[in-house]
This record gives structure tokens, C-alpha cells and sequence, in this order.
């Protein structure tokens, strides 16, 4: 989604109109009165945020009213969510002064936050929702000990994300303990403050988007022993007018093929009544299968990676989902493939994914086409 805009902030906004309504007639009650200031030129609302901010602080509303703000949303919206794979905004701890580092680079381009994500913009910045792995923490927090590749990044790297119309980000998986607890917190800190969602460690990022309600969850895959524990949480979730998209950390680094593993555990959250299962940490792109009608994505590969200066496979993807909302219930619309090669650079890793065009764009589809054969061939767009 378009960095400064975000629908929660558009509700809020709503919410602040009703506040000012609901003051004036005396009603009591109290819950959302957090308002900020936004951009709301898709909100269709004329307040300006110094006014927003003014009225929900003194008017709390009651419960009740909410529901009227939802059922204000168009009756059949159109919501596009984007997926990408492993964001690792900073280095191995350690190596931040290392030629060609992440650290380096961004001194180097003068320190720009919204550099990174600024060259998929007109894909990012038009969806409605952006969800990413986020693989490394954003802390000043030593690295554990004895780990060879403890990712780190400053915590105001965190506002790359927002910059970059990034949404949400997966905490599950193998680096978010690179610098212990501690690392951990202060990154669900620092992404707070950027405004940016998180989930997965315990975590479920819950928001309406466009009055429809998205849940997202995320697990670390390498073995079976998260099955039940997901299928459970999906299932008390699930409803016929929500969206449940599941995240798994899973697969074998560097192979393009999925394991029995990764199948056996997406195929059970689709069962479990997940819309769409997301998949990352391979670092380069798996197939796609179509399960009882719901995709799952194997994996994303590397989208913003500061973890490999080199890397020899610089293939990539923006994966798109679109749903609507009919006679009430959330069906799919259509899925598209968009190829991203994740730096601009060949020789070296610029950390600033572009979008491929032309023949590189089709061998990007054609590779994801043959890595889905297995399921008997996946179709990109639909
Ligand atoms: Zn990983």
C-alpha cells in the first residue's frame, strides 16, 4: 500500500466523524481514540488531521458505531495484497563496514530510507496491502553468540518498509533470535514506530482492509510439529466473510523444488481454511500449487536481502492475490506473477529489487511454470 495511507487510518478517520457526531448528542462509552494524522485522499473524508486528532482524543465513542462505519464500505471492494520473500534490511553483525555492505550502500546513496523498495513502487504503491518476511532484526543489540550470520539493521530501518508501501511483516523465522530477546523486542519496537505490523512468534496481525477483515499468521515450517498447533489457529479464525493467510519459514535453502514437508503443511492450512499460504526461506523461488482452489506460493525468494552481496540468482517475484466480497462471503479473484530481479545490479547486490520486462520477465515466469509442473503446472494469472 502507498506509504502515508494505510485503511485502519481511514477507519480511524471515520470513527473520528462519528466521535464528533456522538459528542454532540452526549453519548458516553469509550474504545478507538487514536487517531492520526493521515493522508486520506482515497478516504473520500475532508477533515483535516488537526481536526481528526482533536476529536477523537475528546470524544470517545461507543462500540456500537463501529458497525456502521463497516457496512459504509462498498458492498463488493476489490482487494489487491501483495507478497514478497526475505527482507534482510542490514548484515551479518560484524560486517556492516565491509565494502558493498547494506550499511554501506545506504551511506552511500545518502542514507536514502526509501531507496530500497522505491524501484517496485507502482506495484507496491497501488495494492491495498503489502506483506513481506522480514528475515533479521532492526536493534543495537549485540549478536547472540556462536551464530555465524546474526542479521542486524539499524532500528530505523524499519521505516524503509512504510517508505516502501510495506504493510506487514513475518517474524517467523530462523533469524529473529539473531540477537536474542532482547533483538527481537527491540525489532517489534522499532516496526511499531514505523508503523508497520508484525506476526508470526506469537504474534497474529489482525486488520480490516477495505471492510473486509485479514488475519495473518506465521510459523517457522522446517518440521511437521507446527501442524496441529496452525490448523487450530486458522480454524477458530476462519469465517466465510474473512480473509486467513498463512506464512511458513520452510524448505530447503537454494532448491527450487519443494519438500514433502512444505506440501504436507500447506496443503493442512488450506484444509484448516486458510485463503492463501505464503513461503519463504528457500532464497529462491519454488512453484506454486492450486489446492482445493487456493494457491500456495512455495517460495518467494529474496526480495530486499543485505544476508548475500553476490548472489548468483537474482530471480524474484512480487506474488498478487486479489479478493471481493460476494453476498457477503470473501471469494478470490485472481492471482498474477509479477518478476523482480532483486537488485539492479548483475555483479553485485545493489539491495534495490526492479521489475524484469520483456524476455527476462518471461524466463521468470516460465522457471516458476516448470517449478510448479509437480502439482501438474500452476496458472500465473487467472
Ligand atoms: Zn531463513
Amino acid at each position: 500500500m502507498k506509504p502515508g495511507f494505510d485503511p485502519i487510518g481511514g477507519y480511524r478517520f471515520s470513527l473520528a466523524l462519528i466521535a464528533i457526531t456522538t459528542a454532540l448528542a452526549g453519548a458516553s462509552g469509550c474504545t478507538e481514540a487514536n487517531a492520526e494524522p493521515r493522508d486520506v485522499e482515497r478516504s473520500g473524508t475532508a477533515l483535516r488531521p488537526s481536526e481528526t486528532i482533536a476529536a477523537a482524543q475528546s470524544a470517545p465513542i461507543a462500540a456500537t458505531e463501529v458497525t456502521a462505519v463497516v457496512a459504509s464500505t462498498p458492498e463488493e471492494p476489490t482487494l489487491t495484497i501483495s507478497a514478497v520473500g526475505d527482507c534482510t534490511l542490514g548484515d551479518p553483525a560484524g560486517t556492516e563496514r565491509a565494502p558493498g555492505s547494506f550499511h554501506k550502500v545506504f551511506v552511500e546513496n545518502g542514507e536514502d530510507l526509501a531507496r530500497p523498495f522505491s524501484g517496485v513502487q507502482t506495484v507496491l504503491g497501488a495494492d491495498d496491502l503489502t506483506i513481506a518476511n522480514l528475515e533479521g532484526t532492526l536493534t543495537t543489540a549485540n549478536a547472540r553468540e556462536g551464530t555465524a550470520f546474526s542479521f542486524r539493521g539499524k532500528p530505523e530501518f524499519a521505516k524503509m518498509l512504510s517508505l516502501g508501501s510495506v504493510d506487514i511483516v513475518n517474524l517467523a523465522n530462523n533469524h529473529s533470535y539473531d540477537c536474542g530477546p532482547r533483538g527481537l523486542s527491540d525489532t517489534r519496537e522499532s516496526l511499531r514506530a514505523a508503523n508497520i505490523g508484525y506476526f508470526g512468534v506469537g504474534d497474529i496481525d489482525t486488520r480490516i482492509v477495505k471492510g473486509i477483515e485479514v488475519h495473518n499468521l506465521g510459523y517457522t515450517g522446517g518440521k511437521l510439529d507446527v501442524r496441529d498447533e496452525m490448523a487450530k489457529a486458522v480454524r477458530k479464525l476462519k469465517r466465510d466473510d474473512n480473509l486467513v493467510i498463512v506464512s511458513f519459514h520452510w524448505g530447503n535453502e537454494g532448491s527450487h523444488e519443494s519438500s514433502d514437508v512444505q506440501q504436507t503443511l500447506g496443503r493442512a492450512a488450506i484444509q484448516a481454511g486458510a485463503d492463501l499460504v505464503l513461503g519463504h526461506h528457500p532464497h529462491v523461488l519454488q512453484g506454486i500449487e492450486e489446492y482445493q482452489g487456493k494457491k500456495i506460493v512455495y517460495s518467494l525468494g529474496n526480495f530486499v536481502f543485505g544476508g548475500n552481496g553476490h548472489p548468483d540468482d537474482l530471480d524474484s517475484m512480487i506474488f498478487q492475490a486479489k479478493f471481493t466480497k460476494k453476498a457477503g462471503k470473501v471469494v478470490p479473484l485472481g492471482y498474477e506473477v509479477v518478476p523482480v530481479s532483486f537488485s539492479g545490479h548483475k555483479s553485485q547486490n545493489d539491495f534495490r529489487p526492479v521489475l524484469l520486462e520483456g524476455a527476462d520477465a518471461a524466463r521468470v515466469r516460465s522457471d516458476v511454470e516448470k517449478y510448479s509442473a509437480l502439482f501438474g503446472g500452476a496458472k500465473l494469472t487467472d
